[in-house]
Formats: C-alpha cells, structure tokens, sequence
C-alpha cells in the first residue's frame, strides 16, 4: 500500500506517492498561492488526493505544513499569518472525514528531521537535531528515538532563541534572536550592509571561493553568530548527530569545515568527541518522507491496538 504525501510550505507544495519502504513512485509540485487563504489551500490538498485515491489503494495521507502544528491533534495552532485562515485549521479531522483514510499532519521541519533519521544522513541515530538553515531556523530534536514535540507540540523553536540582548528586529516581534542573526536571510543583510550588494546565497559563496577578503570575513563573522547559538543546543541535547539542511547545505564539506573549526573553541572536548555534524541528504524529499514514516508509524500503532 502507498502513502499520498503532501508537504505544504510558504511558495511551494511538493506532493508524491510514497511505498512503505519509502521509496518515492512518483513526485510533482504546484504553487501554493498562500495568499489567497486556506478555501484554495484545500481546494489544491482535495485535486492531489483525489488524483492517487482513486488509482491506488491508499494506506493514507501524510501531510508536512509551515506553520507550528499540533501533530497529536492535527491541528495549526500557530506561526506567521502567511496563509489566511490556516492556523485553526483542523487538517486531520477535515481529510480523515472526507476520505475515510488514516491521516498524520505534522510541522514540516519535523517531517524532514524524521525523513533524515529513515533513510537519509540520520539513519540509526537515536538522539540528534537539526537545523534548517533559510529566510529562518527550524529546528527538530529527536530523543531517543523519538521527536520531541513539547506540551503544546511547538518544542524546538531555535530560530526565536535570544542570543544578542536588545539585539536585531526579528520577525517574530522580539529583540535578537537566532535566526536574525544565522540565517540565511541574516547573511545576506550582512552582505548588503557591508558590501552594499544584493547577492542570493550561490553568489556570496562564488565571492568567498574567488579567497576575498570582505567576503570571507562576513562568511566568519556569520558562522561565529551560528556556532554560538549551535553551542548551546549542543549542551542542552548532547547529540551524536546535528544534520544541517537547507540551501546552505550545498556547500558540503567546505561549510563543514568551517563550522566545525568554530565548535572546537567554544564546545567541550568529551561533547564533540562524539558529536558527528552532516549535511543533510534528503534535501527537498525530506518532508514528505518524514509524514510518510509518521502515517506509517500511526498505522502500526491502530494495528497493534485492534488485536
Ligand atoms: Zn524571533
């Protein structure tokens, strides 16, 4: 049996036809138009399902969203207002009624952290984190083999962790935050600011490999501002593991190396001796892989109930 799987972020929903072993039949994506509100989000959720469902026996739907979600629940419960109507939106119960099939929804970073500890750089860890690197930071734990979601299913929230006091605007509407400071979206302002460029993130690495100077010191004063606040979740977690994804991931081992220098000066010894950092390797499939292994997850637990 196959699993429809959808991941609904900001510009984008990828969706795809997923087997139990987690090997993707078939993938597409359309635009998610978020601006005109949840009526069309649903809309374009019922055309995908509608497409598998009556093709395929269908072992259910799994669905990877932006936006803080109560996976117990399947319900949005919080994040920006980018999609109108969204948060409330009680996802799970609305697909489960309509097409009578198991139905999992859960936060899309989640999703690609579970997608990463199934068959990409994760594969086996039982205790690790991950961050995803863009206009924000997302975070993802996993203890012990499981996700840790927190009382209100919002846990690991690393972007809006203050590491500057009275620091940069975040959008969040608080002072200094992670993410204004390491993300993607912060380097780029640094480079405006210093180099009064507007460059996207292939351009600024372009420059950085060409050795200049200006460059390389913006590229340093970022990791600086990342490994600070990577530090810290090091301490708290203790991870074997930190899988780092987003575009930034495809610098590879040249980032890598770079982080890694950093970590060594602020990082306990006997923490990083057993601390691997990976890019991640599922890049853009991680999501739907991961709602994939969370419907899987759920089928085995109703299974193990009937019997
Ligand atoms: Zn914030």
């Amino acid at each position: 049996m196959n699993i429809i799987a959808i991941d609904i972020g900001g510009t984008e929903i990828k969706y795809g036809l997923v087997n139990e072993e987690g090997e993707i039949l078939f993938s597409s994506s359309l635009l998610t138009e978020a601006s005109k509100g949840v009526e069309q989000l649903l809309k374009k959720i019922d055309k995908i399902i509608e497409e598998f469902i009556s093709t395929y026996l269908i072992a259910g739907i799994g669905i990877s969203a932006t936006g803080q979600i109560d996976g117990k629940q399947g319900v949005v419960v919080g994040g920006t207002n980018l999609i109108p109507g969204w948060i409330g939106t009680k996802l799970v119960e609305i697909l489960e009624e309509k097409y009578k099939v198991p139905t999992i929804l859960e936060n899309d970073v989640n999703c690609a952290t579970l997608g990463e500890m199934w068959l990409g750089a994760a594969k086996g860890k039982k205790n690790f984190i991950c961050l995803t690197i863009g206009t924000g930071i997302g975070g993802g734990v996993v203890l012990n083999g499981r996700l840790l979601t927190g009382e209100g299913s919002v846990a690991a929230e690393f972007g809006h962790i203050q590491i500057v006091k009275d620091g940069k605007e975040c959008g969040c509407g608080n002072k200094g935050c992670y993410q204004a400071y390491a993300s993607t979206t912060a380097l780029l302002k640094l480079v405006e600011e210093k180099m009064g460029r507007n460059l996207n993130g292939k351009e600024f690495f372009e420059e950085v490999h060409k050795n200049s100077i200006p460059y390389i010191e913006i590229l340093n004063e970022w990791v600086d501002y990342f490994t600070d606040g990577l530090s810290s979740l090091i301490y708290i977690f203790n991870p074997s593991l930190v899988v780092i994804g987003g575009g930034i991931s495809k610098q590879g081992d040249f980032l890598m190396d770079i982080f890694k220098k950093s970590l060594e000066k602020k990082v306990m010894k006997n923490y990083l001796d057993i601390l691997t950092i990976k890019m991640a390797e599922r890049g853009n499939d991680a999501g739907i892989l991961g709602a994939s292994y969370l419907l899987i997850e759920k089928n085995k637990k109703t299974n193990q109930k009937s019997y």
